[in-house]
């Protein structure tokens, strides 16, 4: 039997574990994936005893995505642009990393898990669209990664402290691609302005989270906009079914959840990830299913 982890604190709310035992199940694969409740000042700890063999890698999750760097061997490049790990493969190194026998290999899943789920389940990419994200924490920095990446025309993202909008754009700009950016408070009339022009508008705020806020008034929203909501839980946001209501296409948190369980899911077995049995274990764990 092999192992893997999702390590966080809080971690109870997690239905991560319920995602991969699905996908273990559904490939055959003899292994198991716990929620592990690690303190800030446990981390360390908890990290130098992840290098063994029936370890295959563990999910990072809130508040450890940055904290993380420092105790693993490499970064991969987007996990490196954004600052943050959300997944770490164990991985045999024969020694070589500093007499490890096993090295940890961290990566962001949250931006190839975006722009995943915007393709299977919306059937586009960011490119050439005009892009309004809400937000300036991890989950913000990788979609607005995948909006810079992916050549969207244009992209403003708000916050509820601006400083820290600014800050994202800044860490992101030696990556030198040619997007147009500009960050700016979430109150205000520029925002309301902003999103009867936008294509795209994305909420990557906690707010909506277990709740009926709403991160913004969505009433200048046009019809033919396309609306995402990293929130997951409501499966379909406040904010959600205020944009669908006013003739916007609307897409919820849960695929992003899916796909970047699936990106980890697959570094992990080297097999294609079971889609299907992953959304439905999500969708289940929900109680969006019976
Ligand atoms: P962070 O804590 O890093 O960032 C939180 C963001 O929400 C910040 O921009 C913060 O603004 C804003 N915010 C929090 N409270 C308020 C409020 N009361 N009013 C206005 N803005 C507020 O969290 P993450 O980026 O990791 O996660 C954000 C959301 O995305 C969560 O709900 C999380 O569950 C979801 N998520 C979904 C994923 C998926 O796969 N679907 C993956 C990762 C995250 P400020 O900077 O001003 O404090």
């Amino acid at each position: 039997m092999r192992y893997a982890y999702v390590i966080g604190s809080p971690i109870g709310h997690s239905i991560s574990p319920e995602i991969h035992n699905a996908a273990f199940a559904a490939c055959g694969i003899d292994a198991r994936y716990e929620a592990v409740d690690v303190s800030p000042a446990g981390l360390g700890d908890w990290v130098a005893g992840a290098r063994r063999a029936d370890l295959m890698g563990f999910s990072v999750t809130i508040p450890h995505k940055e904290q993380i760097v420092p105790h693993l061997d490499e970064v991969e490049g987007d996990a490196r642009a954004i600052g943050a790990v959300s997944a770490v493969t164990v991985s045999a190194s024969g020694g070589n990393r500093g007499g490890n026998a096993f090295a940890l290999i961290g990566k962001s899943t949250d931006a190839p898990g975006f722009r995943r789920s915007l393709r299977e389940e919306a059937g586009m990419s960011l490119r050439g669209q005009r892009v309004l994200l809400l937000g300036a924490g991890g989950a913000a920095r990788a979609i607005a990664l995948v909006a810079i990446q992916d050549g969207a025309e244009q992209l403003w993202v708000a916050n509820r402290h601006e400083k820290r909008a600014q800050q994202l754009l800044d860490d992101l700009a030696p990556l030198g691609l040619q997007v147009t950016c500009e960050a700016l408070a979430i109150e205000g009339p520029r925002v309301s302005e902003l999103l009867a022009q936008t294509t795209v508008v994305v909420n990557a705020t906690s707010v909506g989270l277990r709740s009926e806020q709403l991160p913004l008034d969505p009433g200048p929203i046009q019809a033919g906009t396309l609306v995402v909501d990293a929130v997951y839980n409501p499966a379909e946001t406040a904010f959600l079914r205020a944009a669908r209501e006013q003739g916007a296409r609307v897409l919820g948190g849960l695929g992003m959840l899916v796909y970047q369980a699936a990106v980890a899911f697959e570094d992990w077995n080297g097999v294609p990830a079971p889609i299907d049995a992953m959304r439905e274990a999500a969708d289940r764990a929900l109680g969006l299913r019976e």
